[in-house]
């Protein structure tokens, strides 16, 4: 299929997104790559898009569905979360509406901490996980997944990243998510993950052998 390009000659890539986090993290992973990336910041008409809830892969599915189906364009949608191994997987896809819609991400992380408080180091295990899914115009749904295995700290410390990242301890030194750089969580997280895996099949149906940013012909001619 050919999809819309800039004057550039990017083909664009809608990510089915509002969420500035998101949105910051996906463009710097894919900074590399010749897309022109819009968001549905850019496409208000769009309304909310379906979450049926059940899992990330279904989530992910619909949401990439819906945001492809409004605008004719092709899309990538993240559903994403934390799973800890004491709570039994939760909260899992329900993460974001972990206590509700009004709570704040500082009031779920005192809520995970309470709900922690006797569980020993050893049995704070947890991973974040991502389900990328991409929805190309006349093609079917095509799902890619990122893991990144942590634990939950006893505070939260940092303040980078968002939601549960001042929990989330990933590196091997015992930083939390929110404690690395910008570009170090890009290169550990279950979004960088489930993105780079979802890379290739983008390249083959957007981008063919145009690959890279600058190996574009006209790439770099403003
Ligand atoms: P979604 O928008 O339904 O995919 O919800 C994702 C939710 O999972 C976020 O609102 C956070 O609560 C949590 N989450 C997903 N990815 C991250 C991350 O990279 N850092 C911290 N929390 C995350």
């Amino acid at each position: 299929m050919t999809a819309p390009r800039d004057p550039r000659g990017r083909p664009r890539l809608l990510l089915a997104t509002r969420n500035p986090d998101k949105i910051r993290e996906i463009r710097a992973i894919y900074a590399h790559l010749a897309l022109d990336i819009v968001t549905l910041r850019d496409h208000p008409g769009v309304g909310e898009l379906p979450e049926p809830g059940g899992t990330y892969a279904e989530n992910a599915v619909s949401k990439a569905a819906a945001a492809s189906a409004a605008t004719g364009l092709p899309a990538i949608a993240d559903d994403s979360g934390i799973e800890i191994d004491a709570l039994g997987g939760a909260p899992g896809p329900r993460s974001r509406r972990f206590l509700g819609d009004e709570a704040t991400d500082a009031d779920r992380n005192r809520h995970v901490l309470d709900l922690l408080r006797d569980v020993p180091d050893d049995r704070r295990t947890a991973r974040y996980r991502a389900a990328i899914a991409v929805v190309v115009p006349g093609r079917e749904p095509r799902l890619f997944e990122g893991v990144c295995p942590g634990r939950v700290a006893r505070a939260p410390r940092g303040t980078g990243g968002f939601g549960y990242d001042p929990l989330f301890v990933a590196a091997p030194d015992g930083r939390t998510m929110a404690e690395l750089s910008f570009d170090e969580k890009n290169r550990i997280s279950h979004r960088a993950r489930g993105l780079r895996a979802a890379e290739p099949y983008l390249v083959s149906e957007l981008l063919g052998d145009r690959g890279e940013e600058g190996s574009a012909p006209g790439a770099n001619t403003g």
